[in-house]
């Protein structure tokens, strides 16, 4: 089997897919026959190539990189320079590959989606069981998305292509399956008749930096929620799948996304915040505005805070909170699920009134820990009765399974698409409903004529978001 990645020079190429592969390989999950191959247009030879390789992954694996792996890891990888928006790049890379079985990673802009399925397609290289792997951004909108989803099934069937949404490889994404599904306790408890609301937030302390060319055409709605978060809000509230067969579990996300009620211009301004970064000290150091490191003013966001609702059975009347932003005060993924307060706190008094509600937090980023907050009894002999605080049972990952190296995401998604197995990959049809979610509020942002709101770097947000949610009667969990 081959495995192509077309971009093989590129950043992501370099800081993931090549660790995650050698990572693979060091633990014995590569089979023989696999290899890997790098294709760019920059002029390398093999030897090149490897160089290249063997400096990322001494970066990438630090004190987990081993020399004697890499020996073995290095026979497999090749190189072939070639342009393939083109046919002739094609042909040059079909008489390489042969007739192989070959997974086509495509780590290049999706600008060039499209140019290169026709490319492989008009070499003989897209038939079964040949397959492409697509990684993020899919289009910009719904149509642009649209279109560059057809113009690769003109070459691959769906069932043979692998949309990457990296969140989806993390173990602690996949926990929240095995939570919710091999754990008979919270299934009855995970409906707005249990849980008040759900939050879900991913902070970042970096800034745009050298990517705003990129980012100032998307913004933070675009770049982080039409993709990552909402499919952590499928998984939080998608039904129990039949099975963990990959239609079975992406027919309950598509239809989670497709019950999102639409935002429009009369509520945006009540149930939507954004936020641009303005000078400020970002973990530990001073940094410059957005507009500086664009160098022109802009208003696209860097932040935003939304409130959906999802209409079915489960979930009516349940907000879901969700805020992405750059430059914040620490870096943290994490999904909190907040449930209702007991109905009656038999427990009055100074010191044991505060009966906190139960909520489930689930940390992706920087550590992996899933934690359910009970109240109990503070030890001790209080005259006026019980004294309460609220207690973590912790499930972190690292503590029961032992520390070690935690994997790259990719390794498990890499590993899928090796094994055909597509579960844990994004269907057209979801990535279409999300856009259709997004591109309706971004449509009521123009209609109301939405603004960011200014932010400091280093902070957790603009006051608007605050606001935004005080309104609603919660807060943030910070
Ligand atoms: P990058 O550093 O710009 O790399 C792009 C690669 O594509 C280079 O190796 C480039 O080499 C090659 N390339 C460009 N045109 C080509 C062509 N016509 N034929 C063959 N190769 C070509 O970009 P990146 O950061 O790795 O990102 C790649 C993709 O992953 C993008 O879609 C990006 O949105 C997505 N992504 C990246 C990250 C990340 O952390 N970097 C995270 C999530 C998603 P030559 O110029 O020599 O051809």
């Amino acid at each position: 089997m081959k495995i192509v990645i077309v971009g093989g020079t590129g950043d992501l190429s370099r800081r993931m897919l090549l660790p995650a592969l050698y990572f693979l390989d060091a633990d014995g999950l590569l089979g023989p026959e696999v290899e890997v191959i790098g294709l760019s247009r920059q002029v390398l030879d093999r030897d090149g190539f490897r160089d290249m390789a063997h400096a990322a992954l001494k970066e990438r694996g630090g004190e987990h990189f081993d020399e004697a792996v890499w020996k073995r890891f290095s026979e497999r990888i090749d190189y072939i320079p070639a342009d393939l928006a083109h046919v002739q790049g094609a042909e040059a890379l079909k008489a390489r590959i042969g007739g192989a079985e070959t997974i086509f990673y495509l780590s290049v802009s999706p600008s060039l989606f499209d140019g290169i399925c026709v490319s492989l397609k008009a070499a003989g290289l897209t038939e079964a069981p040949n397959r492409i792997v697509l990684e993020k951004p899919i289009g910009r909108d719904g149509p642009s998305s649209a279109a560059i989803n057809g113009a690769v099934a003109q070459a691959f069937a769906e069932d043979r292509t692998y949309r990457i949404d990296h969140y989806l490889g993390k173990e602690t994404v996949q926990n929240l399956i095995a939570l919710r599904f091999a754990n008979a306790l919270f299934e009855p408890l995970w409906t707005g008749r249990s849980i008040d609301h759900v939050q879900i937030t991913v902070a970042e302390t970096e800034g745009v930096g050298d990517r705003w060319p990129y980012y100032n055409d998307y913004g933070a709605l675009r770049d982080m929620l039409q993709n990552h978060m909402l499919q952590l809000l499928c998984l939080v509230a998608m039904e129990p799948p039949a099975s963990l067969d990959p239609d079975s579990v992406r027919n309950e996300k598509v239809k989670i996304l497709r019950s999102l009620r639409p935002i429009g211009p009369g509520e945006v301004a009540q149930l939507s915040v954004r936020g641009q970064y303005r000078a400020g000290v970002a973990a530990g150091k001073a940094s410059g505005a957005y507009v500086e490191e664009c160098g022109r003013p802009t208003d696209t966001e860097t932040y935003v805070a939304l409130c959906a609702h999802i209409d079915n059975w489960r979930w009516a009347g349940v907000p879901f909170f969700m805020r992405t932003g750059k430059r914040m005060v620490e870096k943290r993924t994490q999904i909190v699920i907040q449930f209702k307060p007991v109905p009656h706190s038999i427990f009055p008094g100074a010191g044991g009134g505060d009966v906190l509600a139960n909520k489930l937090v689930i940390d992706l980023q920087p550590d992996e820990d899933i934690s359910l907050l009970l109240m109990n009894k503070t030890p001790g002999l209080d005259r006026d009765g019980f004294r309460l605080s609220p207690l973590p049972l912790s499930l972190s990952l690292a503590t029961a399974f032992g520390g070690g190296r935690r994997r790259i995401a990719y390794e498990r998604l890499l590993l899928d698409v090796i094994h055909n197995n597509s579960t844990l990959f994004v269907r057209r049809d979801e990535v279409e409903a999300s856009w259709a979610w997004i591109d309706g509020i971004r449509a009521a942002w123009a209609d109301a004529a939405v603004t960011c709101r200014p932010y400091d770097a280093g902070s957790w947000g603009p006051v608007a978001a605050y606001n935004m949610i005080a309104q609603l009667g919660r807060s943030w969990n910070e």
